[in-house]
C-alpha cells in the first residue's frame, strides 16, 4: 500500500454546526503525524475546479466554535459525472494529495466512494448532518446543536401557545429521518412527533387524537419531521382544521434556522474525536469507510453501510414520548 503523505479535507452537502471543529481536528492531527494538509473549498466543486490550497495549523485557528464551515459547502452536479471526477482526480495528482478525508452526509460519502473505486485513493468520511441518519455511527455531527436549536425555538412556542390555548404543529428537519423530531419532542415536553418512519404504519394524527389531545392541557405541540413522506406540518394544521374545526391551530416551520449557532460541546467533542480519528484510519491502513461513534467508542463502518443502511428509530424512545404526554 503506497504510503500516504498528503491528505485533502472538504466539507460537502449540508452544513451542520460542528464541521469546523472537524475540520479543526483533521488538520491538525494530520500535521501533528507529519503529514502535509490541504483544504478543499465548496466540496466536490472545489476539487474538480481546483479551489485548493495548503493549510497549516493557523488556518484553523479560532474555529472550533463557529458554526458553518470555513471550507464552505456546495452541491455539485459535475462530480456526479466520470469526467468531473477525472478531472477532480488530476486535481489530487497536481497537488500531490494522495488521500481524502470528507465531512458531510449520505450524498458526501456516496461520492466519496465512487472516487475511491474508481481512482483506488484512501478516502475516510466522517458523519457531518445534523438529521442524524447515518448507519453505524450513535450520533452525527451536528445533531446535538440542531437538537437543542429545536429545544429553544419550542420553548419559545410552548409560551404563546399556552397562552392562546392553541395546537402548534412546530416542522423540524430531518430529510427522511425522525430523530430531530422524536427526541425533540421529548426535550421539549412536546406532546407528539410525526416522523416517517412510521408513516405507512399508523395515522399518527388519529392516535395523537385518540391519546386524549387535549384532556387536561391548554395548549399542544406536535413535532413534524418535513418529509414528503409526512407531508410536514401544513398537511397535518389542513387535516386538522377540516377533521376537528374545534381546534385553534397554527403552524411554525423551523427551517433554516436549525442548522447555524455555535456547536455544543457535544458536537465538538465528537467532532475532535472523530477528525483524529479519521487521520489514525488512514495511518492503520483503512479506507473507504465512516468514522462512526457507538457507546462512546470510535468505529469504523464500511461506506456501503453507513450509506445503505437505514438507522432505525428506537421503538423505547416513542414509548418514552407517548407515555409522557398524557
Ligand atoms: P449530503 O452529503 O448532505 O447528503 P448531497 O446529497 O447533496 O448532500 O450530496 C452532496 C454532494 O455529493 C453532491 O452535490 C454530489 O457532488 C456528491 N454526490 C452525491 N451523490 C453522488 C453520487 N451518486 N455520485 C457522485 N457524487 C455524488
Amino acid at each position: 500500500m503506497a504510503k500516504i503523505n498528503s491528505i485533502g479535507i472538504l466539507t460537502s452537502g449540508g452544513d451542520a454546526p460542528g464541521m469546523n471543529a472537524a475540520i479543526r481536528a483533521v488538520t491538525r492531527s494530520a500535521i501533528c503525524n507529519g503529514l502535509k494538509v490541504f483544504g478543499i473549498y465548496r466540496g466536490y466543486k472545489g476539487l474538480v475546479t481546483d479551489e485548493i490550497i495548503e493549510f497549516k495549523s493557523q488556518n484553523v485557528s479560532n474555529i472550533i466554535q463557529m458554526g458553518g464551515t470555513i471550507l464552505k459547502t456546495a452541491r455539485c452536479q459535475e462530480f456526479r459525472t466520470a469526467e468531473g471526477r477525472a478531472q477532480a482526480y488530476e486535481n489530487m495528482k497536481k497537488h500531490g494529495i494522495d488521500a481524502l478525508v470528507v465531512i458531510g452526509g449520505d450524498g458526501s460519502l456516496t461520492g466519496a466512494r465512487i472516487l475511491a473505486q474508481e481512482f483506488d485513493i484512501p478516502c475516510i468520511g466522517l458523519p457531518g448532518t445534523i438529521d442524524n441518519d447515518l448507519y453505524g455511527t450513535d450520533t452525527t455531527i451536528g445533531y446535538d446543536t440542531a437538537l437543542n436549536t429545536i429545544l429553544d425555538a419550542v420553548d419559545k412556542i410552548r409560551d404563546t401557545a399556552t397562552s392562546h390555548e392553541r395546537l402548534f404543529f412546530v416542522e423540524v428537519m430531518g430529510r427522511d429521518a425522525g430523530f430531530l423530531a422524536l427526541n425533540g419532542a421529548i426535550a421539549a415536553g412536546a406532546e407528539a412527533a410525526i416522523i416517517p418512519e412510521f408513516s405507512t404504519e399508523v395515522d399518527q394524527l388519529e392516535q395523537f387524537i385518540e391519546h386524549g389531545f387535549r384532556k387536561s392541557k391548554s395548549s399542544s405541540i406536535v413535532l413534524v419531521a418535513e418529509s414528503e413522506l409526512t407531508g410536514g406540518a401544513m398537511h397535518y394544521a389542513e387535516r386538522v382544521k377540516n377533521e376537528y374545526p374545534q381546534y385553534d391551530v397554527r403552524v411554525t416551520i423551523l427551517g433554516h434556522l436549525q442548522r447555524g449557532g455555535r456547536p455544543t460541546a457535544h458536537d465538538r467533542i465528537i467532532a475532535s474525536r472523530m477528525g483524529v480519528a479519521s487521520i489514525q484510519a488512514l495511518l492503520e491502513g483503512q479506507r473507504n469507510v465512516m468514522i462512526g461513534i457507538e457507546n462512546d467508542k470510535i468505529v469504523y463502518v464500511p461506506f456501503a453501510k453507513a450509506i445503505k443502511n437505514d438507522k432505525p428509530i428506537d421503538k423505547e424512545l416513542v414509548n418514552v414520548l407517548h407515555e409522557l404526554s398524557i
